[in-house]
């Protein structure tokens, strides 16, 4: 058994460092699919040690072995087929769900510690309170990282309004919340036996409630930030189910997922020039203009009235023809067009032909932090083209051509120069400075995102290819 135990510490060391090399892999482009691979090895030695000693615990092994095969069969067969069928546009919404397991996962674990260890269970005063407010505090953050998850999947999928909740009192009903749930985990390490299950059960339905209404008062604009915030989240509610379990790896671990989740969410506030607290008090995207903000609004915004000059692709691929330099600024409707790949192929032409060709990446663009970047490398586009938005802001004015493609909030120039846009502030590609710009997108009569209209469409030199992304694409390879 001793030595079982010590195999376990080991594996447990070795599975960390391999979640520490993976998130550095994850970190570029050209290291993720090792980062992944890494990640993925750390966790079947973390499981593989977790069940091992579980078993050798236990008298009668073989029962424990089967439960925990028969879980990891279904759980393994319900991932892969999920992984095989989702969409590339549902991912987004995908993780958000992933998020709300976490979620799930510490309120069970929570709730499943209290009831095999009431209060009084243990042998010493101190440890029988500090394990109770361990299961208060998994339960509280997972409730709210359960429940939230599960509107920022309903509003990213588009199946909830993205408009922002605006009750009276929000920020007051949330204060109240937080400090009614610490009042109960004090109450709550008071308690032995049972009695705990009373604040218990009321701390998980106000928590429950808190997270619901905490995401649902964000609008639809500061999403980036709710979904890597709640990415954070369910990373301590993951540490929080290790103090409750006495799993030192999952400590570490949950500690991983939630401070680079904390990092995350301070990336993407940088990229919507937004602070975290303004996001978390929520509200932002509400008002007159962003009446229709969010997922679920943007083919019946109105957009803004004025004229536009429409172009075909046989056009565009002449003033390709004579461009020495070329960006392509990506957005969402290349992810819906599923258009990577004829851009890749346009681009790799370009290139041939000695044309400068680069990507310029908004922090923002897509659904989910890094989406234009998983795409571009699902379809082989040299990490070298691809520039973050920073690092190409200030070349635009270099520029013969861009093409924005199915890319809106993220190109929008009223963000610099209306102070009374909802999208006001944050920074975009300033893509209207280059000589000529070509706007992919299906029709007129829709906006971005954020449900606020852009009036790059009617600048002199834009012109707009209409039509679904790739379909465009393609003819345009073709003229080529
Ligand atoms: P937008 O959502 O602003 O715009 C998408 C554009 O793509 C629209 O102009 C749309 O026009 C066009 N489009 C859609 N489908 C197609 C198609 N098949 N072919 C051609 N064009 C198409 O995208 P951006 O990437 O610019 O901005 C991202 C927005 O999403 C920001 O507001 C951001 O805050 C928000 N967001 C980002 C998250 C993240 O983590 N990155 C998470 C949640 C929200 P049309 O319909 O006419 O085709």
């Amino acid at each position: 058994m001793a030595s079982l135990v010590s195999f376990q510490s080991l594996a447990y060391i070795a599975a960390a460092l391999l979640f520490i090399l993976a998130l550095a892999g994850l970190s570029k482009q050209s290291t993720a699919r090792r980062g992944n691979i890494l990640g993925a090895c750390g966790m079947a030695l973390a499981l593989l040690a977790t069940v091992a000693v579980a078993a050798s615990g236990a008298g009668n092994t073989a029962p424990v072995i089967g439960l925990v095969l028969v879980a990891l069969l279904i759980g393994a067969g319900l991932g892969l087929w999920r992984a095989k069928s989702v969409q590339m546009t549902q991912m987004p919404e995908l993780v958000a769900m992933l998020h709300s397991f976490v979620g799930a996962a510490a309120v069970l674990v929570g709730w499943n510690s209290f009831i095999t260890q009431p209060g009084g269970a243990l042998p010493d005063a101190a440890e029988n309170a500090f394990h109770l407010g361990e299961v208060g505090l998994a339960v509280f953050i997972g409730a709210v990282t359960l429940t939230g998850s599960v509107i920022a999947y309903l509003k990213l999928s588009g199946k909830m309004g993205g408009k922002p909740l605006m009750l009276p009192g929000r920020n007051w009903i949330n204060l109240a919340a937080v400090l009614a749930c610490i009042g109960l985990i004090a109450w709550l390490v008071n308690t032995t036996g049972m009695m705990g299950a009373v604040p218990l059960l009321i701390i998980t339905i106000i928590s429950l409630a808190l997270g619901l209404h905490l995401v649902a008062a964000i609008g639809g604009g500061d999403m980036p930030v709710v979904v890597s915030m709640l990415n954070s989240y369910s990373g301590w509610a993951a540490a929080m189910a290790g103090f409750t379990l006495g799993n030192d790896l999952l400590i570490i671990t949950g500690a991983l997922v939630g401070s680079s989740g904390a990092y995350l969410s301070y990336i993407m506030c940088k990229g919507m020039n937004r602070s975290f607290i303004s996001v978390i008090l929520g509200g932002f995207g509400d008002g007159a203009k962003a009446a229709g903000a969010g997922a679920g609004a943007q083919e019946g915004a109105a957009p803004q009235e004025g004229d536009y000059t429409e172009i075909n692709a046989e056009e565009v691929a002449a003033m390709l023809r004579a461009s020495k330099s070329v960006v392509v600024a990506p957005g969402y409707g290349m992810a819906t067009a599923q258009a990577q790949f004829a851009v890749a192929d346009l681009v790799r032409k370009l290139a041939d032909q000695k044309v400068d060709v680069k990507f310029g990446i908004h922090p923002v663009a897509g659904r989910m932090p890094g989406h234009m970047n998983v795409l571009l490398a699902e379809a082989k586009v040299p990490y070298s083209m691809v520039y973050e938005m920073d690092e190409i802001n200030d070349d635009f004015a270099e520029v013969d051509t861009v093409l924005v493609i199915g890319a809106n909030d993220t190109v929008n120039p009223s963000a610099e120069t209306d102070a009374s846009s909802p999208i006001a502030g944050m920074p975009v590609l300033r893509v209207w400075e280059a000589k000529d710009v070509v706007v992919f997108k299906r029709n007129m009569g829709s906006t971005g995102y954020s449900g606020v209209a852009n009036p790059l469409f009617y600048n002199d030199n834009t012109r707009m290819l209409l039509g679904d992304a790739k379909a465009s694409l393609e003819a345009i390879l073709a003229a080529l």
